[in-house]
Parts: C-alpha cells; structure tokens; sequence
C-alpha cells in the first residue's frame, strides 16, 4: 500500500498492526548491530594464512633488506608496486606505512595546521580560519577529524556522479579558507556512488582561491566489488598533473577490509612535493614501518592479480548480505512511497532514505527494539542532518539469520515512524 496517498481510517488501523508487531519485537529482547562496517569473521578467515607468515625463514625484502629491522621510511617497494595499480599511484609515490588511513588523514590535517603544505602561505593554524567541504551523506570518521581539529565544515550534497560540482567550484573559487574537500571516491561511505569520470577532472582541474587546496582521496573501496563490472575510477593524481595542480591530491588507502582492520597496511600517493613533505615529517615522528607486516602482506597478496582473487572471495561472503539487504526492503518497504534506498555495486553501505524528520525516530525504536543503527545524522558534519531522514545501514557483520531478523525489525520501525509522521501523531 502507497501510505502517502492511504486514508486516515487506513493509516490507523496499519499504525495498530504496526504498534502490535512492534511490541511484539520488543518482546523478542534481541539484541542485533548494524551500526560499523566491520568485515564478519568469514572474511577474517579468508586472511588466515597472514597469521604464520612471514615465518621464521622469511625477513628480507626483494632488495635485501632485512625487515626485522629499522628503515625503509617509504615501506616495502614490492608492497607498494602492488598496490600501485589499485590505488592509481605509480609505486614510486606511494608509501606503505602504518595500519590505519585514517592515522594518516589526520596526520596530514594535522600536520597542514602545525607546519603548513606545499604551496602554503603559512600554517593553516596561523589563517582566521580553516574549512574542508564535506560531500553528504559522507563518512562520519572525516568529520570528526575536522571536528576534533578546529577545521569548519561545509556541506555540499553528494549526487548519482559524486559531489555537486557546480556547488563544489563556486564555493572553491571564492574563499581562500576552503583548504581542503573529503572524497570517497568509488562505492563511497555511506551512499555506494563512484565518482563519474567528469566529476574527477572538474576536481582535478578547477581554480581554487586557496593555493594550498587539497583533495582528500580517500579511496579505502578501490577493489571492494559486489559485481562483475569492477569498474576503475578517473586517475585523480594524472589529471591533476595535466591540469597543473600536482599537488592537489593526497591518496589514501588501506588493506582493512582486505586482510585485518587494525592490523593491515595503510598507503599515501601524491605528487613527488607531497611525498617529500609526508617523508620530512614522518621521519620525526617515527625510524620507520612495520616492514614484516608488510611482508607478510606481499607473500600473502602475492601481486594485483591476487589482491583481485581475494577480493571476489570477499564478494562471495558479502554479496548474500547486500542482497538479502534489498530483498528484504523491498518486500517490505516497496510501494509504500515513504522509504528509498541505494543498491551499492560494491562497498560496505547502504544508505536507507526515510521521510523528512523521521531518522532519529526511527534509530531510536530499533534501538529499543534491540538493533543498533549508526546514530541518525552521523553521516553528516556535526552530526546534524538537516532533514533527518538518513539512516546507514552495515551488513557486512551480522550472519545472515541475523541480518534478515534485524532488517524485518528495522523495517517496522521505518513504517511505524512514517506512518506516525503521516497521522502526525
Ligand atoms: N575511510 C573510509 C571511507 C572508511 O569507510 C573506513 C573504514 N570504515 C576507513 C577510511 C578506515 O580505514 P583504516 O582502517 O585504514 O583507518
């Protein structure tokens, strides 16, 4: 039934089957989380073979080095030439480093507010102030590091080909204090979109007013496919070149969701300033990486091609998930004209779109009814999400009897908010 077009008297009596059904879940007393992007222990498993290598045997790289010990600031060069494809960086720019991207995102934020970049006037610490252009719905982690680090947000609305490029530009060409804009370039956090070929090079090549202007380009989904397409994204740091702003990008990537979160191998590419830059100031910070990891990674991963093997095992565990996700809401959200959602071809979201002013409701019923949600508004700068209707949904690591337990009762708390809003009860 289309509820926006229903009659009062047949909003009440669903509103009643609703309350029951509700009720019902409550008493169910489960508890189920759908709330963070963590791979499920199948796919931890699948990167079983890391935990006894490199083995006893095995501590030196292709050129000698011993990897137990000290140096090799830029990381493993075999490491680093197989990740170069995936992440469009040619492996001479592109450094392995520590565990976590997101370190290194905040470090270069960090690091651009204590000491200034490339092309900086003075430290961005030292202007009036700083702001970054937030893509929303975005990635909630991007904004706290703008949050924790004084840096302004302005929202700018993501679209089917990545961010509003008209918005984008106008606003890059007039304020000097816009330094910086966060990307997720392909099967993005959390609306699954990759950016359209266009969209990068308007990125790539656009007149900014700030001369330090940088794009965060997170691309933590590059080989992250639920579908055969596998499709490659434009080539950020070639077309920047081509359109004289080198420097423009920074690249960030990890092995998170392809071996261990926490335990995997973060990567930075960017022009050859930026890497100086990034080198000069790691090397106070730190004598080097952790090189047998990243061994360990290179004897595991072997070369791009099993990077690729290893994700389709991947997509074997995930795919169910993704489409139980739309089986689910469709069966029982479809045709009610309060609810939209994405059908992400890769990634670890779905974005679920529920009528104005009705996210936090609904978050909170599931949440009493025993499924966790990522709070509503997370998704968005300061949290707030100025229509309250975005809800993100993570069904990478529930198992598939609990997936399909928490989206029934999730979706019964879309419908009882929305039917709710509709009575304006
Ligand atoms: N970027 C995005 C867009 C993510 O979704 C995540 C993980 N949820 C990360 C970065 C975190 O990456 P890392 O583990 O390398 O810090």
């Amino acid at each position: 039934m289309n509820l926006t077009t229903a009659t009062e008297a047949e909003l009440l009596a669903r509103r009643d089957r609703l309350r029951e059904q509700y009720a019902a879940l409550k008493g169910r007393g489960r508890s189920l989380d759908l709330t963070r992007g963590k791979p499920s222990a199948a796919q931890l498993d699948l990167s079983a073979p890391l935990l006894s290598l490199p083995g006893p045997e095995a501590y030196t790289g292709a050129d000698g080095t011993d990897v137990r010990n000290y140096g090799g600031a830029m990381g493993l060069p075999e490491l680093r030439e197989i990740f170069s494809g995936p992440f469009q960086v040619p492996a001479d720019r592109l450094l392995a480093l520590g565990g976590s991207s997101l370190e290194l995102m905040y470090d270069c934020v960090a690091h651009a507010l204590l000491l200034g970049l490339p092309g900086s006037v003075r430290p961005w610490a030292a202007e009036q102030s700083v702001a970054f252009l937030c893509p929303v719905p975005g990635y909630d982690r991007h904004f706290g590091i703008c949050e924790q680090l004084g840096v302004d947000m302005i929202p700018v609305p993501m679209t089917a080909d990545g961010p509003d490029m008209d918005r984008v530009e106008h606003l890059v060409a007039r304020d000097p204090q816009i330094k910086g804009i966060w990307c997720v370039p392909k099967y993005s956090n959390p609306t699954g979109v990759s950016y359209a070929p266009e969209t990068v090079r308007r990125l790539a090549a656009m007149p900014t007013a700030a001369p330090d202007f940088r794009i965060f380009w997170d691309n933590a989904y590059a080989v992250h496919h639920l579908t055969d397409a596998e499709p490659q994204i434009a080539d950020v740091l070639a077309l920047a070149a081509a359109h004289g702003n080198e420097d423009r990008p920074f690249v960030f990537g990890s092995t998170s969701k392809i071996t261990f979160p926490g335990a995997g191998v973060a990567f930075l590419g960017a022009s050859p300033a930026n890497v100086r830059w990034t080198l000069r100031h790691l090397s106070r910070r730190t004598i080097g990486p952790d090189k047998v990891n990243q061994l360990r990674h290179t004897l595991f991963l072997r070369d791009a091609d099993g990077v690729r093997d290893h994700m389709r095992r991947h997509r074997e565990v995930l795919a169910p998930r993704f489409d139980l996700v739309e089986r689910v809401l469709t069966e029982r959200l479809g045709g009610t004209g309060i609810a939209s959602w994405t059908r992400p071809e890769g990634g670890y979201f779905v974005t679920l779109t529920v009528p104005d002013g009705c996210a936090t409701l609904t978050v909170s019923l599931a949440a009493e009814a025993g499924v966790a949600l990522t709070p509503a508004g997370a998704p968005y700068p300061y949290g707030r999400d100025p229509h309250d209707h975005t809800i993100r949904i993570a069904p990478s690591y529930p198992s598939l009897p609990e997936l399909s337990e928490a989206l029934e009762a999730l979706t019964v708390c879309v419908l009882l908010a929305g039917v709710e809003r509709l009575l304006g009860t």
